[in-house]
């Protein structure tokens, strides 16, 4: 039997961590608070103690950054947060933010204690960003009034506020900007167990039925990506749904993620792409990133972004000075046969 998707779930790979149309309803997936938040126990543990003393202290909280590979969860965290401080949040983005005055009607509408959250702040541009900075480190804003010479610049205070920025790329970050957060947490790919908990969490809210193998199943092939996992619990749902029971076993997932071109470790068709490209191509690598994404057909920072950190997670590549090169296990994985080592000397 098959199933129809629209055009935009076709052309949309499923594995993009990124926010889709694919996960509409997403928001009440999210956790709304610290004890609810599967996994990142460093990050959790350490937050924890930071609001508990901001609180102690009739405080906001110090500005936080939060940096990792997308849908690992850094808006849930915010959100998290907010609720954890009983305070509002304002969301935006980074590119959202074009003028300085857009800023600062932001920043002049915010409660004292209210958090601004910034996703991908490291696509903020330069003269929004110099507005940020006497607005984290002073709680105030310098607004020119008037044209030409008759301009004058004005100090307007601010409430005290958190700004939370979140970003994939710590590294874009100006050294100004980053040095102005007090708190820096570091968001990691989830392990099985913590996602096959986060699986077994959103079947419940969804009124799905799964049995834990099933959870299992979807958690151990979603590239550690909480974001992924309930894209793929939706698309097994479905499978389940006109295909068998209705039950998320093993078996459902399994036969739902093999329809999907998803196999085992969670690699989909364009992983595979770029690892034979490597291995056929380049004899195994070093190849270098644009080179690579030219071979196939792909944006260069798709690539980096992400489909990298996954298989660098899994060790199937490396980066090296020279470019990108694949290991043995993945030759395993794709079951060609490895020539000597060639490939590592760099
Ligand atoms: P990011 O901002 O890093 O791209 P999000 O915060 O939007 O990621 O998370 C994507 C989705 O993954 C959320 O809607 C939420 O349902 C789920 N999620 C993320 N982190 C967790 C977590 N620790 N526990 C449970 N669900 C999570």
């Amino acid at each position: 039997m098959s199933i129809a998707f629209s055009e935009e779930f076709e052309s949309t790979p499923l594995i993009t961590p990124t926010l889709t149309s694919q996960d509409a309803g997403e928001t009440s997936l999210r956790p709304k608070r610290l004890s609810d938040y599967t996994g990142q126990e460093k990050a959790k543990g350490n937050l924890a103690v930071y609001i508990e003393a901001a609180r102690r202290r009739g405080e906001p909280l110090d500005h936080t950054l939060l940096y990792g590979p997308p849908g690992l969860g850094k808006t849930t965290l915010a959100g998290v947060i907010a609720n954890e401080m009983g305070v509002n949040i304002r969301v935006t983005s980074g590119p959202a933010i074009e003028k300085p005055g857009d800023l600062a009607a932001l920043l002049t509408n915010l409660n004292p204690g209210d958090i601004l959250f910034i996703d991908e702040i490291h696509r903020l541009n330069r003269i929004v960003e110099e507005i940020l900075y006497p607005a984290m480190e002073d709680f105030a804003i310098d607004i020119i009034v008037g044209k030409g010479p008759s301009a004058n610049s004005i100090r307007l205070d601010l409430p005290k506020f958190t700004l939370v920025g979140a970003t994939t790329r710590a590294g874009q970050l100006s050294a100004p900007l980053r040095d102005r957060f007090g708190v820096s947490l570091r968001l990691e790919l989830y392990n099985t167990e913590e996602l096959t908990r986060i699986v077994t969490r959103s079947a419940v809210l969804l009124d799905m039925e799964i049995d834990p193998e099933g959870a299992r199943e979807i958690a151990s092939r979603s590239r550690g990506t909480p974001r992924i996992a309930n894209r793929f619990l939706r698309r097994v749902r479905d499978f389940a749904q006109v295909c068998a029971d209705g039950i998320i076993t093993r078996e459902a997932a399994d036969m739902a993620l093999q329809r999907l071109e998803v196999d085992k470790l969670g690699l989909d068709v364009i992983d595979r792409r770029m690892l034979t490209a490597i291995i056929q191509n380049y004899s195994g690598g070093p190849v270098g990133l644009e080179t690579l994404a030219a071979t196939i057909g792909e944006e260069a920072v798709t690539l980096e972004d992400v489909y990298e950190p996954y298989l660098m997670q899994l060790g199937f590549l490396t980066r090296t000075p020279r470019g990108r090169c694949v290991t043995p296990l993945a030759y395993d994985h794709l079951h060609i046969p490895c020539a000597g080592q060639s490939q590592f000397s760099i």
